[in-house]
């Protein structure tokens, strides 16, 4: 995939750029690593207030960062202003609780003096997609730099111009030269990196196949990874739910992103007692949605990232519907430049069927029935992923019962499955393994070195 910035609401081409040579990616290599050498020895305060500059600066021009992200990947003006902010946010909860995260920890024993002590690793490589261009790289950004290692990012191919602002973020932000640097290069010289002694461990954001690609390259090298995959959470609204915050909020968590987050609901499994009027209710919402130029403040929905993205959903779609699946709304390519996907609902999927497993990553939603509580768990955890899940219902039994039996790396009950700085993050399954986020996202990358002193 050429490196380059296609405005995803026209199709123009609006820049394209010259990946790295190797003897350049050699270079930052051994920038990072001089790096490395001297900024685990700095201490966390001085940490803090270069990511707290981080932050400051994601608030003072969210502006800029926000029209850059809307110009590369298509989300809405006012949603990559969102994001901008929470990247800040993250950067203020590292900077405030790094130190004491990574504080030793005392342990009795049998020494006079036992304890853990965190150590950072050195070079992390970061594998990031583009769906939510800055956060994606914050939440990593922030632990890794507040423990002390640094950090190099291979971003996807149609955002450089988003993974060269962060770089100059980071920049001007304070830290030393080295610290965290854009690579920008294809995905097929990511092993090559991984193979380099001095990179100790790799994280992927995206796909099951370039997570399977990356883990079996670091594999190879026994390097640690964490892996945040694809997801196909399911949506389940129970006879006792509050239905119209469950329909408002089954919209919302639907098209958030133009429905390409890992962690969207793509599969509503409604009790038939209410099936029918949630049903007419998702309909309503979705035919209410508006579709247009990401940009304008009153766009609902904005294009897909890419062609290729745009294709494969609508393949997946006429997949389904040959399967026996049938369109409520929505359901094929609409006429226009851009990548524009309409709301889509689909219903009557057989059981077992091919798409039934698959992820959905646009304006899609799989509706099914099902009898009670039994069936709706039971078809929730019929998928190969177990990132979130979202359950409603007021009845206590029925939330314990959804809080233990989901498989999934997060349970909201009647709420949005969302990514918060102060919880874990992550998925089971094929979604993947190890998480972000919080206390857990932080200790991924260190050495947990235990001390004993006679
Ligand atoms: P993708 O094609 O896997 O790309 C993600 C990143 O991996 C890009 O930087 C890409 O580089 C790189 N890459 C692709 N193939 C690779 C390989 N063989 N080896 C090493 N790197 C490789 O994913 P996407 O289509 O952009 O993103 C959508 C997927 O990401 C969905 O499945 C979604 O659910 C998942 N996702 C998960 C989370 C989570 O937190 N769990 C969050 C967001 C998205 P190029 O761009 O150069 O190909």
């Amino acid at each position: 995939m050429a490196i380059a910035t296609i405005n995803p609401a026209t199709g123009d081409l609006l820049k394209t750029f010259e990946p790295l040579k190797d003897r350049q990616i050699a270079t930052k290599l051994d920038l990072a690593q001089q790096a490395f050498d001297s900024y685990r020895k700095t201490s966390f305060a001085k940490r803090a207030v270069w990511m707290q500059s981080c932050a400051d600066i994601l608030e003072q021009d969210k502006a800029e960062f926000a029209k850059l992200m809307t110009l590369e990947m298509g989300k809405p003006y006012f949603a990559a202003i969102a994001e901008a902010e929470k990247c800040a946010v993250v950067c203020r909860y590292y900077a405030e609780h790094a130190a004491d995260f990574l504080a030793d920890t005392p342990v009795k024993t049998d020494a006079s003096n036992s304890f853990v002590r965190y150590q950072p690793l050195g070079i992390i490589l970061a594998v990031m997609p583009w769906n939510f261009p800055f956060w994606q790289v914050f939440r990593f950004v922030a632990p890794a730099l507040m423990a002390g290692n640094v950090g190099l990012l291979k971003h996807a191919s149609n955002v450089p111009q988003c993974a060269l602002a962060i770089e100059e973020i980071i920049h001007r932000a304070g830290f030393p030269p080295g610290v965290f640097q854009t690579l920008l290069i294809g995905a097929a010289k990511v092993a090559d990196i991984i193979a380099d002694d001095r990179v100790k461990a790799a994280t992927l954001t995206g796909s099951e196949p370039a997570g399977a690609s990356l883990a079996a390259a670091a594999g190879k090298q026994l390097k640690k990874t964490v892996l945040e995959l694809g997801g196909s959470d399911p949506f389940i609204v129970t006879e006792s739910a509050d239905l119209e915050a469950a329909v408002a909020t089954a919209t919302t968590a639907r098209m958030l992103n133009n429905g390409q987050s890992c962690i969207a609901a793509k599969r509503f499994i409604v009790v038939e007692a209410i099936a029918d009027k949630f049903e007419k209710l998702l309909l309503e919402k979705f035919q209410s949605l508006k579709i247009g130029d990401p940009m304008s403040p009153d766009t609902d929905l904005g294009p897909l990232a890419t062609p290729d993205i745009l294709h494969e959903l609508d393949n997946q779609v006429q997949a389904c519907v040959q399967s026996g699946g049938k369109v409520l709304t929505g359901g094929h390519v609409l006429s226009r430049p851009g990548n524009f996907y309409p709301p889509t609902i689909i219903t009557d999927i057989p059981p077992g069927s091919p798409t039934e497993q698959e992820e959905f990553f646009g304006p899609v939603a799989m509706l099914f029935r099902v009898r009670d509580l039994d069936a709706a768990i039971k078809v929730a955890n019929a998928t190969p992923f177990g990132l979130g899940a979202s359950a409603w219902t007021t009845n206590e039994r029925e939330r314990d019962r959804l809080i233990e039996e989901i498989e999934a790396g997060a349970v909201f009950i009647n709420g949005m499955v969302k990514s918060d700085p102060r919880l874990p993050f992550g998925g089971i399954k094929r979604s993947g393994y190890g998480r972000e986020l919080s206390i857990e996202g932080i200790k991924e990358f260190v050495n947990v070195k235990t001390v004993w002193v006679k």
